[in-house]
Parts: structure tokens; sequence; C-alpha cells
């Protein structure tokens, strides 16, 4: 006998677990798959924080922000936990940064998101944390924040099964079709609709769909430090912060321990999902920690480093779409800064599950150009 669900989601980390519970939170008969064991460390949504935040390079991202804030809201309630912690956020643009203070800038005010501007004295006068090169523009979002990484995407899996789904993990999925999903060892399930989260390992399942997608998978590495004063490094004491150039860093204020989090954005070499280590990378580490020391002098040494897998897409857009020619087939990619839209990943990845919508955006399009044209020059800072 085969069992037949509504629908059949590929892959449990944020996103995959935020679609199981939007869908079985509208009634819906809901089975997730998940091929390693729940909360594991080989993808991309495990470890202690993310960044949520209203500042992006355009418009379009900038109104999905303010739908994630609110979908994260819903979610807390749900969850009857509040997961998002308000930090503020800090984008630092030193002279000639490679990304454009403009984009953002423009973005934010076509959105009427309010945001100040600050120069490097006024920012180090406000936060004596930093120390940074004259010329270094800051933009200030008071809005940005933290969201619990593996905390948040347990607290999904546990709503989903709430309302309904059933969660399997040690079930890798060998292949799907538009009405039935198989697992390595056989078994087959029938659904009505396929939702595939499966990040680092979404085009070797959409190959036989005739869909060749052009993902490169990174091996990123975040840090921890220890300040002497980790009292200074605290949430109201300093905000999360992201420097816009080339190397691009990011860090966090003290959150659950008296330590600061930082890592380097698109830093890590280029791996295979199944044969990738997760040893320390030296040389990422030293580039780290020399920033660390220049930036924010007091952050201290460094305790422990994790690795982290990044799935970028060649424009660094996600996709969020059906598949074409396979209109039972969703499938949702965060291009390695999707976790802040997990919860709003799940409601529009429902919605087309259901047939609630037939899309969402033609920046989000498996037959965009930046997927389609093997021409297309890809670029990852934005
Ligand atoms: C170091 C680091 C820092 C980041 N910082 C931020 C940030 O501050 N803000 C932000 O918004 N985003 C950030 N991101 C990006 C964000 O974490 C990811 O976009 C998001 O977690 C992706 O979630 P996912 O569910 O798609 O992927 P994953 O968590 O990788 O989940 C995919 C799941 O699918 C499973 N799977 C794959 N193939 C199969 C199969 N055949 N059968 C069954 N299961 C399968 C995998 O085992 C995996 O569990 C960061 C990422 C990294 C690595």
């Amino acid at each position: 006998m085969v069992e037949h669900y509504d629908h059949v989601v590929v892959g449990l980390g944020a996103l995959g677990s935020a679609a199981a519970y939007h869908l079985a939170k509208r009634g819906r008969s809901v089975l997730g798959l998940e091929q390693f064991e729940l909360g594991h460390a080989r993808g991309a949504s495990h470890d202690t924080s993310r960044i949520l935040r209203h500042s992006y390079h355009t418009p379009e991202y900038v109104r999905l922000t303010q739908e994630a804030y609110d979908d994260w809201a819903l979610l807390s309630v749900d969850a009857g936990q509040e997961l998002v912690t308000v930090v503020g956020g800090l984008d630092l643009f030193p002279v000639d940064a490679a990304i454009p203070l403009d984009d953002y800038t423009r973005a934010l005010t076509e959105v009427r998101v309010p945001f100040e501007l600050l120069g490097a004295a006024a920012i180090e006068a406000r936060w004596p944390q930093f120390s940074l090169p004259d010329g270094t523009v800051g933009l200030y979002q008071d809005r940005g924040a933290i969201v619990p990484a593996g905390p948040g995407t347990a607290a999904m899996q546990d709503l989903a099964r709430r309302y309904g789904a059933t969660l399997c993990d040690h079930s890798p999925v060998a292949s799907v079709t538009d009405t039935s999903v198989t697992l390595a060892d056989g078994t087959v399930f029938s659904c009505d609709s396929v939702v595939i989260c499966a990040d680092a390992w979404t085009a070797g399942l959409l190959a036989p769909l005739g869909i060749d997608l052009p993902l490169t998978v990174t091996l990123e590495q975040a840090t921890y430090f220890e300040p002497e004063r980790p009292e200074d490094f605290a949430p109201g004491r300093l905000p999360l912060w992201i420097w816009m150039d080339e190397p691009s860093f990011y860090g966090f204020p003290c959150y659950g321990e008296p330590t600061v989090k930082a890592a380097q954005d698109c830093g890590g070499p280029p791996v295979e999902p199944d044969s990738r280590g997760s040893d320390v990378d030296d040389a990422m580490l030293g580039l780290l920690s020399d920033h660390m020391a220049r930036m924010l002098p007091g952050s201290g040494r460094a305790v422990r480093s994790l690795r982290c897998q990044y799935t970028l897409t060649p424009d660094r857009d996600f996709v969020l779409d059906r598949v074409p020619g396979h209109p039972s087939v969703a499938v949702g990619l965060g291009a390695a800064h999707g976790f802040k839209f997990a919860p709003t990943f799940g409601r529009l990845l429902a919605d087309l599950a259901t047939g609630e919508r037939d899309s969402v955006s033609p920046t989000f399009a498996l037959d965009r150009p930046a997927l389609t044209d093997p021409s297309y020059d890809a670029h990852w800072l934005v």
C-alpha cells in the first residue's frame, strides 16, 4: 500500500520545516522527509543565530523583509516564545566600498523604512567598541534583529507536528515526480504536491525534472570571540554589524553567551555537500581575526569555530517557484541569505503547493536568465 499525503516536503532545514508548519496549519496532510537527523549540522540552518534586517539592496527585498518581521511575530505567538531579539543593525561602508551604499539608502527610502547615516566619529562616539577607518559611513536601522537558527528551526518542526504533520528523519529522498516521492530504500509515497527545500542538494533532485540549476556550494565558517568585558558587547550596547566591502564580514552582539560571533560572507571554498569536511580553516580564521582586531579591538580571542554551507545562485537571488512543466512541484532555496525569511518562505511555498498562487516573483523564478543563461556573470556580494 502506498501511503498518500496532500503534500510531501523534502528537506527539513529552516525552509522545509517552515513549509511543513504552514501546510499542516492549513489542515493539510503533510509528510516531511529529512536525510539526516533533525537538527544536524551538515546543512545551513544550524548553530545559534541569524540576522534579520530591513536593510537590503532592492525595494523588493525590503518589502519582503516587512513580511518576514510579521511572519516571525506570528510564529512567535504560535510557538509561545519570542523568537526575535531586536538589537539594531549597522551596515558599515568604508571609502570605495565594494557594495554600494546608494542601493541600500534608495531601497529603504522607497519603502519608507527609517534609517540613519552616521560618520565614523559619530559611530565611535555612540559605540566606542568600534575603531573605524576615516571616511567610513554607517547605515543604522534600529529594527535589526537576531533570530535563533537551530532553536528556530526546531520550533517550526514542533509546530508542524503539533498541527499534525509527520516528520521523518534518516529518510533520504532519491527522486520526485509530480505525484510521488521515492526514498533511497525504494519506499514510495504518493502525494498531490511536492515541496523541495533541499538547499545544497537541490540541483540533483531537479535534474530528472529537466532543470539544470547552476548552484555553487561553499563551506563557510563562523567564529566565536571571547571579549574581556562581555558587558560592552551586550545587546543594547553593540548592534549587529555588516562590513560592506570585499572581503565582507558580519557579526553579532552577545547572544545567550558571553561571546561575540562573527564570520566572513562568501569567504569559503567551493565544496561538494556529500564529501565536505568540517575542520576549522586557519586561513579564514586568520583573516577574520585580523578584521576583528582592527574594527572591534575589545572582541578578544577566538574560542571556537564551526562550518556551515552556503548554496549560491549566480545572482544571489532566491528560488521560490514551481518547476516549469511540473506545477505540483515547488522549490524554495535561500541563496545563503534565506533564514531571516524562513517563515515567509514557508507561507509562500504553502501558497504555491495549495494553488493559492501560481508564482511569487520573476526575481525568484526558475526560468530567469541568471539560472538559464550559462554566460550569466555571477556576483554574490550584494
Ligand atoms: C554561516 C552562515 C551564516 C548565515 N547567516 C545568515 C543570516 O544572518 N541571515 C539569513 O537570513 N541567512 C543566513 N544564512 C543563510 C541561511 O542560513 C540559509 O539560507 C537557510 O538556513 C537555508 O535553509 P534551508 O532549509 O534551505 O537549508 P538547509 O538547512 O541546508 O536544509 C536543507 C535540508 O534538506 C535535506 N536534504 C537535502 N537533500 C535531501 C534528500 N534528497 N532527502 C531528504 N533530505 C534532503 C538536508 O539534509 C538539509 O537538512 C547563513 C548561512 C550560513 C551557512
